[in-house]
């Protein structure tokens, strides 16, 4: 099957939505549009109104103000159950009642559709879950993995025009994730829906996303596909997001794509408006600066702070007396033995593709 079996894929677009609880606006003129069978990942911290984006888009909270086009009809008056979305949850939500088999019958049957096209259905999404051989069990007999994945069959078994995703790996162990993140980028390529996916990890989201709107606060920073987003961040905000966690401030940009800290001069790979001159601040990757072998040209000096290992790499945590003894922390993809002592001196060199500069 290819993308185009798929008939039900929408084009979205968001327009000026906002939404106020009580004077508190928790969701602040959204503007995103969606081309039909891409995939869009809401990213942001707790709080920045994800969700609630989200349930306006499903048609289960209203917007203040705004419109949500689907397919070039307004649908801001069609109510949830008229929208033919399928939706996914944190808390997957399954009738306990019924068989896995009925409840993915379970919208389907809903619409009154024919015996026959719901028991093609439900066959046909068990199967691309994996789950065919557990139609008849319980949820409660399922895993939380498996009761994951007869949420994802019943949300397709009704060919949505719009797959909507709240955080549904979050009750997952680490390998179950990694497993369901798999399997939903393969539905994903092989069905062809448009899909929006809430998540707080960036990590779901590059993997994911043909675009990602990063959220704070109720606002969007920065709607970019994946690479121009890790490549080029537009705040600093969306920089810390995506791994530049390092904060180095009082910077000054001094021409040579050099940017000072004191007596401190940093290459720098990104800086999202930079005329020489700009005063701001470095955002550096834990990559950002590596331990050199010993002096040359265009190394600096660091002191060891503290140091330890982490999985197959080395942590540190680095003094730079130069930028007024400013300390960032440090990863090195391998195992540097014995661990160099608190308080002993080493030169680095920096990786100025890990380092962005934002104007302040
Ligand atoms: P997220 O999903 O990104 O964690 P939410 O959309 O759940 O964020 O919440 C965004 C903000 O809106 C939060 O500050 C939350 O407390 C507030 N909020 C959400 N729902 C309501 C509500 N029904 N009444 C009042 N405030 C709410
Ligand atoms: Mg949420």
């Amino acid at each position: 099957m290819d993308r185009s079996d798929h008939a039900l894929n929408g084009a979205i677009s968001l327009k000026n939505i906002t939404k106020r609880y009580k004077d508190v606006t928790v969701v602040e003129n959204i503007n995103l549009e969606l081309a039909k069978g891409q995939f869009l990942s809401l990213l942001g911290p707790s709080g920045s109104g994800k969700t609630t984006l989200l349930r306006m888009i499903a048609g289960l909270a209203q917007p203040d103000g705004g419109q949500i086009v689907l397919n070039g009809r307004d649908i801001i008056s069609t109510p949830a159950n008229k929208r033919n979305f399928g939706m996914v949850f944190q808390q997957y939500a399954l009738f306990p009642h019924m068989t896995v088999w009925d409840n993915v019958a379970y919208g389907l049957k809903a619409r009154k559709e024919s015996k026959s096209v719901i028991k093609e259905r439900v066959e046909k999404y068990l199967a691309m879950v994996g789950l065919s051989h557990l139609a008849g069990r319980k949820p409660k007999q399922l895993s939380g993995g498996q009761q994951q994945r007869v949420s994802l069959a019943r949300a397709l078994a009704v060919e949505p025009v719009l797959m909507l995703f709240d955080e549904p790996l979050s009750n997952l162990d680490a390998r179950l994730k990694e497993q369901m993140l798999k399997e939903i980028r393969s539905l994903h390529r092989s069905l062809g829906f448009t899909a929006i996916f809430v998540t707080h990890d960036q990590n779901e989201a590059l993997y994911l996303s043909d675009k990602i709107a990063v959220l704070n606060k109720g606002k969007i920073e920065q709607f970019a596909a994946p690479e121009e987003i890790i490549t080029s961040p537009v705040t600093p905000f969306v920089a810390d997001f995506f791994g530049y966690t390092n904060r180095l401030e009082g910077a000054e940009l001094v021409g040579r794509g050099l940017a000072r800290i004191g007596s401190l001069d940093v290459p720098v790979g990104h800086a999202a408006d930079g005329a020489d001159g700009a005063k701001g601040v470095v955002l550096l990757r834990p990559n950002a600066l590596q331990i050199a072998d010993g002096e040359r040209p265009g190394t600096v000096a660091a002191t060891v702070a503290d140091s330890r290992y982490l999985g197959g790499a080395t942590e540190y945590r680095l003094r730079l007396e130069a930028a007024g003894g400013a300390e960032m922390t440090v990863i090195t993809q391998r195992l540097v033995h014995p661990l160099p002592a608190a308080g002993s001196s080493v030169r680095c060199e920096f990786l100025p593709e890990s380092v962005a500069f934002f104007k302040e």
